[in-house]
């Protein structure tokens, strides 16, 4: 018997028809839920990121505005857009589509985002809300794999932990989520010796690496939870994950579970895109009654 899989696209659409319903309670009470998306330059996988997250929102009840600018954009102008969108009452998320051209500091850009329109929760005060324990948005892919484990049932209480990768946008949030829900949590990386010394104790492996094949069957224990956030190409040019798949699920056995790569985390970021778009607008909404 081969571990169950964990869809991602299932559970995708339950939480977008909450958040839809979620989205038109806000609107009713004239607070549609507002994002904007900036794509700066002509990356042409940026570019379908961009109208995926566009298209989301429309379909979502969502208010979304795109900005596309030539790569010739200074920093300073990138910069007053975001002062302007943070000011404006009807953006409640903005997010800055990575990467920028290499004239353009990263770093600066996404530190002028106002931390309550962070929906990316990229930012030094978004982490520092993460890592501090504090209320905040978290970053959606790792929040994405939160929701994915949840789905299982299995509770994360004691359980060991193992997150592959230590990226700031995917594996230090991911272990700080993990933590937070009282795993005890390893983070392995390339310097780690012998990677199977750790997952084969862990109840729980995200893969977040970027490297097919980097989990393979001898390295996971019966029963385990294997989410795998790589998005990689395989010799047909065919997307595939870090894990290799159907050799991993095979050792998971009957009582494990795993994500498919595509249908498992990928549709996951969106959706919590969306999510922390409306939890900040329903913050904003709350903020602004408190202060009346
Ligand atoms: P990243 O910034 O390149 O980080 C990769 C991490 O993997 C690094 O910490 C690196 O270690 C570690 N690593 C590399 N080779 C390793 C090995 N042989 N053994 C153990 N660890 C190793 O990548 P990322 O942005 O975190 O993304 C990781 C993957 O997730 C990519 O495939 C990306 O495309 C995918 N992704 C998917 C989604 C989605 O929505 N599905 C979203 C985001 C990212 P060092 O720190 O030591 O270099």
């Amino acid at each position: 018997m081969t571990a169950r899989l964990i869809d991602g696209l299932a559970l995708s659409r339950e939480i977008r028809a909450g958040l839809g319903a979620r989205a038109e309670a806000l609107a009713a009470r004239g607070r549609r839920p507002g994002l904007a998306v900036i794509l700066v330059g002509e990356n042409p996988a940026s570019a379908v990121y961009v109208r995926n997250k566009v298209k989301a929102c429309a379909e979502h009840g969502l208010h979304s505005v795109l900005e596309k600018y030539q790569s010739t954009l200074t920093e300073a102008e990138l910069l007053a857009r975001i002062k302007a969108l943070n000011a404006d009452a009807a953006i409640h998320g903005i997010l800055v589509q990575m990467p920028l051209p290499p004239h353009i500091a990263p770093a600066k850009v996404i530190a002028a985002i106002a931390t309550a329109k962070d929906v990316d929760g990229y930012s030094v005060l978004s982490a520092g809300e993460l890592t501090s324990g504090l209320p905040g948005l978290r970053p959606c892919t790792p929040l994405g794999c939160m929701k994915l484990i949840e789905s299982t049932g299995a509770a994360l209480r004691g359980k060991h932990a193992v997150v592959i990768g230590r990226s700031n946008t995917v594996g230090k949030p991911m272990a700080l989520l993990l933590l937070q829900s009282d795993a005890t949590v390893t983070v392995c990386h390339s310097r780690t010796p012998d990677l199977g010394l750790h997952t084969r104790m862990a109840d729980v492996v995200v893969a977040a690496v970027g490297r097919r094949h980097t989990l393979r069957a001898d390295m996971v224990k019966p029963g385990a939870v294997v989410i795998d956030v790589g998005m990689n190409r395989n010799d047909e040019g065919k997307l595939c994950g870090d894990v290799d798949f159907d050799a991993v699920r095979e050792a998971l056995g009957a009582t494990g579970w795993i994500t498919p790569v595509p249908g498992g985390v990928g549709p996951m970021t969106i959706t919590m895109l969306l999510a922390n778009t409306v939890d900040a607008a329903e913050a904003a909404e709350a903020a602004e009654a408190a202060n009346a």
